[in-house]
């Protein structure tokens, strides 16, 4: 039988009220109730019919309990400056497995090149290079408290991708020794669509430029850990 095909996602959401990843997920489902049928030449017009003769209820729940069991994954994808570097983010749940934040550390102004560093804290198995892995490079340093911070950037153009710390930061090893080393932070203006990760905090306020306000509603440290 040949694949199922869906009407647009705006006529689906109106219709079920569902998302898209959701239904396409109960489709498959409901092709296996649907194969007994004879063939026709419109195959989504058999799973439409067979779809309006559950309840809606029924259909819902269904759609629950499998999105429950595979849930999609919330991609966010960016590159460097000179776009031969191409990189994409998966995470299960954007707010919890993400944390952008500022860091206004001496070493993030001298590696960016401006007033504050800006990095979006990620699981590092949510990182997958998609493009130009071979024009990765990474530069590695003691940032003066034992740890090896690397920092990855493109090559090509300069572009800072990621940074993380080897060993782990201090402020890594106290929230979760078992997984330093488990995250990378990600340079928040290399994304996309930066703003679908806004800041959560603020790190080393102690050296903050003195002409640079708070940025309000978030949480604010003098250093990294207080
Ligand atoms: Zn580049
Ligand atoms: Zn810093």
């Amino acid at each position: 039988m040949p694949p199922l095909r869906l009407p647009p996602t705006a006529a689906l959401s109106a219709a079920t009220a569902i998302s898209r990843p959701a239904l396409a997920t109960a489709t498959r489902r409901l092709t296996s109730i649907t194969s007994h049928l004879p063939p026709t030449r419109d195959p989504s017009a058999i799973f439409w019919n067979t779809a309006s003769n559950f309840s809606r209820r029924t259909y819902t729940a269904t759609v629950a309990q499998l999105s429950e069991a595979e849930p999609a994954k919330m991609k966010f994808p960016g590159g460097c400056y000179c776009t031969k570097i191409r990189y994409e983010i998966s995470l299960d749940d954007a707010d919890k497995d993400a944390r952008t934040s500022l860091c206004h550390c001496q070493n993030c102004k001298k590696f960016t090149g401006g007033p504050f560093g800006v990095t979006t804290k990620i699981p590092k198995s949510a990182w997958k290079v998609t493009q130009g892995d071979d024009l990765v490079k990474v530069h590695e340093a003691d940032n003066g408290s034992g740890t090896i911070l690397h920092r990855e950037f493109c090559s090509e153009c300069g572009s800072g991708l990621l940074e993380y710390g080897v060993g782990g930061f201090p402020w890594q090893r106290a929230e979760m020794p078992a997984n330093a080393g488990d995250f990378v932070y990600v340079f928040y203006g290399t994304l996309d669509k930066p703003t679908d990760l806004p800041p959560k905090g603020e790190f080393f306020c102690s050296r903050r430029d003195n002409w640079m306000p708070e940025v309000p509603g978030i949480f604010h440290k003098q250093k990294i850990k207080e």
